[in-house]
């Protein structure tokens, strides 16, 4: 009886400081550790850039319906399913539920309007050259990042901004519904905004860039400053944010998982000319080729805008972003890897999808400054 008290009373021991310690002293973060040698893979992708935003528009083309739905620059892991949704409605115009439409494309914009077709009613068919993990969207970075490369100031008029929130509204919720499940598409990480010089301090340019307009959906909450102490990090001025993150292997698996649950079909072909598109059997085809419509549809209103990531060997015992201002580096922990971003000087108009190694690795020294 007694040794049983004793027990009780030493668990409890055990356990209220524990959980005292929890409440008055926030963990510090586990160290990222960064170095070269832990490099495990660079990938290289092309934003499909458009000065005018995305084209999201039907087009009759020899006798078929054609839905083009490409150009999301820098955003379209974020805004996808606002952008399907959109697609959608203009498929509707055009074709009832329960017809097979043709979707050209499986990255970001191909799976989601695949996806928000399905859930439509619309039996679907995937055609691509080729599909994850070899498309750009494979190499991107995995942040919500609705405002990135999206349109330009110039075209950014007041309705086109109100069309852009409704979009990354809409898009927003459905990243929702992926939360919590075991492989982890989407998750909610903290994250440290970090600067040498302050944050007022403009941002090294990058050649031939447009001007870009300050978008803002308010879907995230503002973010904390930090005093010195309150980081473990070598750097002068730290904000603490809350950020959506996108663990982009699994977010692709699942959709192509549960779209072939659903009935769909992937089909590999290269389409070399509209006419190719025309010889398909589905009445209606949307055509989501990314940057794959520049040269397909000679579109000289896409612009490519080259991009490159490196992840580092997997940490899980990181929880948290960093992003270096000024020093052009972002850190992810997702689970694929600590996800290593930096943009390059002569990102745009580059399309050109060799790795450069010593970009990445360059980019690594910078974050490992900070530990
Ligand atoms: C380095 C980098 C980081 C990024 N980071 C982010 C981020 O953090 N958050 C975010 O929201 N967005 C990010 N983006 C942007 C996002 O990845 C793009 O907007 C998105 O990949 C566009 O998707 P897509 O489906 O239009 O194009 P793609 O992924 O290029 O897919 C196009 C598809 O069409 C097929 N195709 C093309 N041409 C043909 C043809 N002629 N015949 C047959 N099939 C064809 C391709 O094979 C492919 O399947 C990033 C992009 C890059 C490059």
């Amino acid at each position: 009886m007694q040794r049983r008290h004793l027990l009780a009373a030493a668990g409890a021991a055990l356990t209220l400081p524990a959980r005292a310690l929890d409440f008055a002293l926030p963990r510090a973060p586990a160290a990222m550790r960064i170095s070269v040698d832990r490099i495990i893979d660079i990938a290289v992708g092309i934003r499909p850039f458009r000065a005018q935003g995305p084209r999201i528009e039907a087009e009759r083309l020899f006798s078929k319906h054609i839905v083009h739905h490409y150009g999301h620059g820098g955003s379209g892991w974020s805004l996808s399913w606002g952008s399907a949704q959109r697609a959608l409605a203009i498929i509707h115009a055009q074709a009832r539920p329960g017809e097979r439409i043709a979707v050209v494309g499986c990255g970001a914009i191909g799976l989601t309007t695949a996806r928000t077709a399905q859930q439509a009613g619309f039996k679907v068919r995937l055609y691509a050259k080729d599909r994850p993990p070899h498309v750009h969207s494979s190499a991107a970075t995995g942040l919500w990042t609705p405002d990135s490369r999206i349109v330009t100031s110039e075209h950014a008029s007041p309705a086109w901004q109100a069309d852009w929130v409704a979009m990354a509204r809409a898009s927003f919720k459905v990243h929702q519904s992926y939360l919590g499940l075991p492989s982890g598409p989407v998750e909610w990480h903290d994250g440290y905004l970090l600067a040498d010089d302050g944050f007022d301090a403009p941002v090294p340019g990058h050649v031939g860039e447009p001007d870009y307009p300050h978008l803002h959906a308010d879907l995230r909450p503002h973010g904390k400053a930090l005093a010195a102490g309150e980081h473990p990090f070598h750097a002068a001025h730290a904000r603490r944010f809350t950020q959506l993150v996108f663990n982009i292997p699994a977010y692709q698996r699942l959709l192509l998982d549960d779209f072939a649950r659903d009935g769909g079909e992937l089909v590999q072909r290269e389409f070399r000319q509209p006419r190719d598109l025309a010889r398909l059997p589905e009445r209606l085809v949307v055509n989501c080729t990314g940057d794959g419509a520049r040269t397909l549809m000679a579109d000289a209103s896409l612009t490519p805008v080259r991009g490159q990531t490196a992840r580092l060997i997997p940490q899980p015992e990181v929880d948290y972003a960093v992003i270096y201002r000024g020093q052009n580096v972002v850190a992810l922990p997702r689970r694929d890897g600590l996800l290593i971003a930096a943009m390059g000087e002569h990102d745009f108009g580059n399309a050109d999808l060799r790795p450069d190694r010593a970009h990445s690795e360059a980019a690594v020294r910078r974050l490992a400054a900070l530990f």
